[in-house]
């Protein structure tokens, strides 16, 4: 029988019509494919995800502005969405869903961009050791009372670069300065190594405090690493609060790419994302927190105690990334 090209092409698996959405993604973990695949039986719709980081995926959409490769674009970081939107890269997002189901503090400013999880960045202390008095915010680990004895990852990293971004915001540069300094000279060792390489480190007694996401106490205590359960119950969590704000938050949020060719499929994704059904699902297989209120956090969250997030910054870290990374290369944090 006479088949037509396209019928073979089908046949092949190939389809022009095809429904799918393409993510620009820097997100890393292995939750993300269950989800997907949540999406995809539950749509149809087909999820391509290209992985790298924000800055990577920000320069390719730029170069790709006349023939857009990507649907969405998934961070791990406000800053990054707040960068992309200000380079022009980010469609406007309407949807009365999103609007319904995330607070307007979890959304961008000028609806370019959804949250669809947040965490925080704790304090955590080897609770067997330590008998002392116990910080209570980020500027009490500057205190000479923990000299020696903090742990916390390289500046490179942008969980660091947001942070200080945040205090830039409430405390200007010169607060932040000093602030980065006084932590510089409290570390236990030169900056290295993951968040979870602070906890093991805290474990292992080469500190008693470090700074770390939330997420990564939830992943090592359902790690199958049995040393990792370990050093995770050899912690306990401070949720760093200011007389001026609440924990530093951040967010993995997406936004519609500026002439995607699955816009609709793109916003169909993000609706998804911010469901009740994926927002229980992502606290029960990452350890994020929600966005949309009134989800029951999981008992091991329950348990790290109540967070009282500082929103605000999340929407200024962007304005502050690049004078955050002249303040560490300022005061010598590797
Ligand atoms: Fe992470």
């Amino acid at each position: 029988m006479f088949r037509t090209l396209s019928s073979i092409l089908l046949a092949l698996g190939f389809s022009a019509h095809a429904a799918e959405v393409r993510l620009y993604s820097e997100r890393h973990y292995d939750a993300d494919k269950q989800v997907f695949a949540n999406f995809t039986k539950k749509t149809g719709i087909e999820v391509k995800v290209v992985k790298a980081g924000a800055n990577e995926l920000i320069a390719r959409l730029k170069s790709e502005t006349k023939a857009p490769q990507a649907d969405l674009y998934i961070t791990t970081d406000a800053a990054s969405l707040t960068k992309a939107t200000k380079a022009g890269l980010l469609a406007p997002l309407k949807s009365d869903i999103i609007n319904q189901q995330v607070p307007a503090a979890l959304r961008g400013k000028t609806d370019t961009w959804t949250a669809f999880t947040m965490r925080g960045r704790v304090i955590v202390y080897a609770s067997d050791r330590v008998k002392g008095a116990l910080p209570k915010s980020y500027e009490d680990l500057t205190s000479p009372a923990y000299r020696g004895n903090l742990l916390i990852r390289s500046s490179t990293n942008k969980y660091n670069r947001s942070l200080l971004a945040s205090i830039i915001g409430i405390q200007g540069k010169t607060g932040a300065t000093q602030w980065a300094a006084g932590v510089k000279e409290n570390l236990a060792r030169p900056p290295q190594g993951s968040d979870r390489d602070q906890i093991r480190a805290v474990a292992k007694g080469l500190g008693d405090f470090a700074v770390v996401n939330t997420y990564y106490l939830g992943i090592m205590e359902q790690s199958s690493n049995e040393e990792d359960q370990k050093a995770r119950a050899a912690v306990k969590v401070i949720f760093p609060e200011s007389s001026d704000r609440g924990t530093h938050v951040n967010i993995s949020g997406g936004g519609i790419v500026k002439g995607a060719a699955n816009q609709e499929n793109a916003l169909k994704f993000l609706e998804y994302l911010v469901s009740d059904e994926v927002q229980k699902l992502y606290q029960k297989l990452t350890s994020e927190y929600a966005v949309v209120e009134g989800i029951k956090l999981e008992p091991l969250q329950e348990a790290w105690g109540e967070i009282s997030p500082d929103l605000e910054s999340i929407h200024v870290m962007g304005d502050h990334d690049q004078e955050a990374v002249k303040i560490f290369n300022f005061v010598g944090w590797k």
